[in-house]
């Protein structure tokens, strides 16, 4: 296996699936069978979901929420998305802990580090909700930070696209994808990959990422097993 340890980043909006708003049920499913098959590998698991699908603070802004207020409803939202992604983990048969940047005592774990690797090396899949638990953050910073302080491997971003293009592939039919990327070279052409705070995160302690379609069935067993899918960046 080419990583034991990995941090798997899932945004809130791909959980919408084909709808407007909130969370797919037949997506959800999906994503966790895609899971499984990795955690039967034995691979260690953690997860960073986003909100997006149904709040994100930059939005409450304009209609009239103070910014912080918004951001802390935005963690809120990724908490939302992160019980839904541990109750069909746990439907399929993985065993589970979900932590949260703010305390909400009745409905998990507060996330501390040294209790979060304790469960990884026990095979539980650990969800890391509510961010990192601070306004002015995104989940992207949450996944470089935690896969940090957990020792992680990897990065893994699944996204809709499978993997960084050098334009928008989704608007420009020339567009060519990266296979290999440094950190650098995505700095420089300003391919937006990562907010930057998450970036520099990865890009200062050597943290690969990859880019990749987590809506294709097999793509992440097949990252695992180390072939080329999506885009990986990495410090050379
Ligand atoms: N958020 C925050 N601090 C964090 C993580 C998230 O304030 O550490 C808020 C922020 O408002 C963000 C929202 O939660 O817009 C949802 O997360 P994000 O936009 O990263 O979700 P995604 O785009 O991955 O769906």
């Amino acid at each position: 296996m080419k990583y034991n340890r990995i941090l798997l980043k899932l945004s809130g909006e791909a959980l919408m699936g084909e709808k407007n708003y909130g969370i797919d049920s037949n997506r959800l499913q999906q994503y966790a069978h895609e899971i499984k098959k990795v955690k039967d590998l034995g691979v260690e698991v953690a997860i960073v979901i986003g909100g997006g699908n149904i709040f994100r603070g930059v939005q409450a802004e304009k209609t009239g929420i103070d910014r912080v207020q918004g951001d802390y409803m935005g963690m809120l939202a990724t908490l939302i998305n992160a019980m839904a992604l541990q109750s069909a983990l746990e439907q399929d048969g993985m065993y589970t802990r979900l932590m949260s940047g703010i305390k909400v005592e009745s409905v998990c774990e507060p996330f501390i580090r040294r209790r979060a690797i304790r469960h990884l090396e026990k095979g539980r899949i650990v969800i890391f909700g509510a961010g990192i638990g601070n306004p002015y953050f995104t989940t992207d910073s949450t996944a470089s930070l935690r896969a940090i302080e957990i020792e992680a491997d990897v990065v893994l971003k699944g996204t809709r696209v499978d993997g960084v293009y050098t334009a928008d592939p989704e608007k420009d039919k020339n567009a060519k994808k990266y296979s290999t990327l440094s950190f650098q070279e995505a700095y420089q052409k300003n391919l937006n990959i990562m907010d930057m705070t998450a970036f520099t995160l990865c890009q200062e302690n050597n943290l690969p990422i990859v880019v990749f379609d987590m809506n294709k069935s097999g793509n992440l067993e097949k990252i695992i097993a180390g072939e080329e899918i999506g885009t990986l960046i990495t410090s050379n």
